[in-house]
């Protein structure tokens, strides 16, 4: 087995580490922001309500900002404030509500856990850590850890962005913070640091640093709670981290925690040495023709034809405009026609590719897609008869298009 890493990036001191969780604690009490599903998980007496209120909030907080979450969450919670409720509702409305918050199959997941704890568990959230991850799908190491320590009390650390960046600085981490070693060393000092009598709590105290005070670009380390307790913060005050010598000479160079002997501590870049990440993948190019197909409706409304994705993969089960992914670097005119097939499937007759007319493009990012629809327009007189053999198709008003499960790309189309 590897050595492990030397004890200066742990957090091998009790007495320190007391007085870390008290100090953290101390600013939560005096500082923590007012969200909904706090004051929920407060004040709910029902072990099963309080586990579902913060669960939906973890789950709608993953990859997506506390201000974007706090108005869905307020009308997901009233429209299903129970599980049972959640349980019974449709995939449809799940995704009309979802509509615009991303990542699409977080929605889907969290209803489909919420059957089976209806229908295997007899209604109970499970308890600890360790069998949330084992039975509810969509539900990881991060969320269970939060459920089960923020709901019911579990003393178990928990690991996201926010805390991997406040426990590599806190211990000068600098070697790969997304690798899997390192991973499972953040989460076992997140295991050894978390307070036994406030778990959730202190779990919430340490990724609300991350998001509040310990930023990734301007740290306000002169506010924070913890900069006695910061090996970052001391080595940029004086230039080391005492009471060892620099992090380079830490392990004579194998160590598994250090920053590569290649990327030395850059003192330009003070606390935001850390973390450090290997260079992501960059996102994959993607064209994708799509149409807006109008036809005059009852009283010369005009009516948009939009068809549904198929149940898997990106976007699953939610609403578009016809479009047909394209290959890279195709003629405007190959585009074209190789749209009007497509819709001809939909329309049941003959689409001339001269007919469409083109209106722009529009930029999507997809975590690892980076998306160019190319818009076309298409007005058809007469009526359509939509085949019942293709994938769901419907005529929508603007209205309607907007309260429907659309993706954001597609409202921008
Ligand atoms: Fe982050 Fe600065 Fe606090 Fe260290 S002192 S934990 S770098 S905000």
């Amino acid at each position: 087995a590897p050595a492990p890493p030397p004890a200066r990036h742990l957090f091998s001191d009790p007495a320190e580490v007391e007085a870390l969780r008290r100090n953290l604690l101390a600013w939560y009490d005096r500082c923590k922001r007012d969200l909904p599903w706090r004051a929920l998980a407060a004040t709910e007496p029902d072990a099963d309500r309080r586990g579902y209120a913060v669960w939906v909030s973890e789950i709608m907080l993953q990859q997506t900002q506390v201000a974007t979450v706090i108005d869905y969450y307020a009308r997901w919670m009233q429209k299903w404030p129970t599980l049972q409720a959640l349980a019974q509702a449709s995939l449809e409305e799940v995704n009309e509500l979802w509509a615009g918050l991303g990542y699409y199959s977080r929605g889907k997941r969290l209803q489909e856990a919420a059957r089976k704890v209806v229908s295997e568990l007899a209604g109970r959230i499970p308890r600890t850590a360790e069998d949330l991850q084992k039975l509810l799908p969509g539900v990881g190491r991060y969320t269970a850890g939060a459920i089960a320590s923020i709901s019911y009390g579990q003393a178990t650390g928990v690991v996201d962005g926010n805390v991997i960046r406040v426990l590599c600085r806190l211990r000068c981490v600098g070697a790969d913070s997304s690798s899997p070693g390192v991973i499972d060393w953040l989460w076992d000092m997140a295991n050894v640091l978390v307070d036994r009598s406030r778990p959730g709590d202190f779990n919430q105290a340490l990724m609300e640093l991350g998001a509040t005070v310990c930023v990734p670009k301007s740290p306000l380390c002169g506010e924070c709670p913890v900069k006695q307790h910061c090996q970052a913060w001391r080595r940029k005050l004086f230039g080391k981290a005492p009471p060892v010598p620099d992090v380079e000479d830490c392990g004579l160079g194998d160590c598994p925690l250090c920053p590569p002997a290649t990327e030395p501590w850059d003192s330009s870049l003070g606390v935001t040495n850390f973390p450090r990440k290997a260079a992501k993948k960059p996102p994959r190019a993607m064209r994708t023709a799509t149409c807006v197909l109008e036809r005059r409706g009852c009283h010369r409304a005009p009516e948009y034809l939009i068809v549904q994705r198929s149940s898997s993969g990106l976007l699953a089960g939610l609403w578009e405009f016809p479009s047909v992914p394209l290959a890279q670097d195709l003629q405007e005119e190959k585009e074209k026609e190789e749209l009007a097939d497509h819709l001809q499937a939909w329309t049941g007759r003959p689409v001339a590719a001269k007919a469409l007319q083109f209106i722009g493009e529009v930029i999507h990012i997809f975590s690892h897609i980076h998306q160019t629809y190319v818009v076309y327009s298409l007005h058809l007189d007469g009526d359509v008869t939509l085949d019942p053999a293709l994938s769901p198709s419907r005529w929508v008003t603007e209205d309607e298009f907007h309260a429907s499960a659309v993706s954001t790309a597609m409202k921008k189309v």
